[in-house]
C-alpha cells in the first residue's frame, strides 16, 4: 500500500503543476527602483503590499 500512496502524491503533483498552482511566483518582480506584479505586470511603489490592478499579493 505505500506504494501506492505515493503514486497518489506523484498524480497530485502532476495535477497542481498541469493547472499552473505550481507556477505562480512567491514574490514580487522588481524593475527598476519599483515593484513588478508577476501577474498582470503592473507597475507599484516600493512600498505596495499588493496589486492594485489585478489583487495579486506575495504569498508569505
Ligand atoms: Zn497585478
Amino acid at each position: 500500500m505505500a506504494s501506492a500512496q505515493t503514486t497518489d502524491d506523484e498524480l497530485f503533483d502532476e495535477f497542481l503543476s498541469a493547472n499552473g498552482h505550481d507556477t505562480v511566483p512567491a514574490g514580487w518582480d522588481h524593475s527598476y527602483n519599483k515593484k513588478q506584479c508577476p501577474e498582470c505586470g503592473g507597475i507599484h511603489d516600493d512600498d505596495a503590499q499588493k496589486c492594485a490592478v489585478c489583487g495579486w499579493f506575495p504569498e508569505r
